[in-house]
C-alpha cells in the first residue's frame, strides 16, 4: 500500500553471456589485425618489387643512353684512323661557316694528301700502308686543338679545319706538321724492320665573304695542294 509507481520490490537476477561477446570481440580485433598486417605486408611487397623493376628499367634506360652515345661516336669516326669522317668533317665546315658569316669568326681549312701513298702500297703492300695512314693520323692528331676538327677525307687525304684562326696562323701550323711528318721515321714490321719515309702535300683555304658553300672552300684547298704537288711535293701552299 505505500508502494509508489516505479518502486522495485523483491529482486531479479539477469546473466547476461558477456563472454560470447568478449570473445566475437577479441575473434574481430585479430582478424582486422591479421588484414592489417597482410595489407601492409602486401603494399610493402609491391613496393619493393615496383622498385625493383624501377632500377632495373632506370639501368636498362642508361645502358640504351650509352650504346646510343657510343653509336652517335662511331658514326663520325672513320675506324681505321679514328680521325673524323669526311661527313663530320663537312658538318663542322658548314657550322663555321654560318659563325664566320654571322660572327665574322674566321677559320682556314688545311688539305693534306700523302705523297707517293700507291708506291708504298706497291712495295710494302696494303696492311704496311694502313699502318702509314694510322701514324700520320696519330701525328696530326697530338697536334690539334679540342675546338678545330681533323679527319680522314679520302682514302689517303687529311682534312684539319683550325676555328679562329687567320692564314698565316693556319700556314705555320701546316708547315709545322709537315716538317712533323718529313722527320717521322715510320717503322715497319715486315720481317725486314725496314724504316719509310713520308711526305705530304697540303694546300690551305681561308673563309671569304663570297662562299655560299662549303664545296668552294674545299675545292681552293684541293687546288692549292695540287700545286704544292706540281711544285715538287712536301710542300705547303696557300690558295691563290
Ligand atoms: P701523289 O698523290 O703524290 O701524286 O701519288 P700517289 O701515289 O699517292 O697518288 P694516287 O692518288 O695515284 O694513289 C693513291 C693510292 O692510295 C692508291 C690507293 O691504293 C691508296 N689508298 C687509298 N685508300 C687506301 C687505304 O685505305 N689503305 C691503303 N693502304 N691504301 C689506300
Ligand atoms: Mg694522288
Amino acid at each position: 500500500p505505500d508502494a509508489k509507481i516505479g518502486d522495485i520490490k523483491g529482486g531479479m537476477s539477469v546473466t547476461l553471456p558477456l563472454n560470447n561477446y568478449k570473445n566475437i570481440a577479441e575473434k574481430r580485433a585479430h582478424y582486422s589485425r591479421t588484414i592489417y598486417l597482410f595489407f601492409w605486408l602486401f603494399g610493402l611487397c609491391s613496393l619493393g618489387i615496383a622498385m625493383y623493376y624501377l632500377v632495373k628499367l632506370l639501368h636498362k634506360h642508361h645502358l640504351l643512353i650509352e650504346e646510343t652515345d657510343e653509336l652517335k661516336f662511331l658514326n663520325q669516326i672513320d675506324p681505321l684512323t679514328r680521325a673524323f669522317n669526311r661527313r663530320t668533317f663537312e658538318n663542322w665546315l658548314t657550322t663555321k661557316l654560318m659563325l664566320f658569316k654571322v660572327h665574322h669568326i674566321n677559320s682556314c681549312m688545311i688539305m693534306i694528301d700523302i705523297d707517293f701513298f700507291k708506291k708504298i702500297n706497291d712495295t710494302h703492300g696494303h696492311l704496311i700502308g694502313d699502318k702509314v695512314l694510322i701514324e700520320i693520323a696519330q701525328i696530326i692528331n697530338n697536334h690539334v686543338r679540342e675546338e678545330d676538327c681533323f679527319a680522314r677525307i679520302g682514302g689517303k687525304e687529311f682534312a684539319l679545319l683550325l676555328f679562329n684562326t687567320k692564314i698565316r696562323r693556319a700556314y705555320v701550323i701546316a708547315e709545322r706538321i709537315r716538317r712533323m711528318i718529313a722527320d717521322s721515321k715510320i717503322k715497319i714490321h715486315d720481317g725486314t724492320q725496314e724504316i719509310v719515309s713520308i711526305t705530304i702535300s697540303v694546300g690551305i683555304s681561308t673563309f671569304t665573304t663570297y662562299d655560299t658553300s662549303i664545296e668552294n672552300i674545299i675545292a681552293r684547298a684541293d687546288e692549292a695542294m695540287y700545286l704544292a704537288k706540281k711544285e715538287g711535293r712536301n710542300k705547303v701552299k696557300i690558295e691563290q
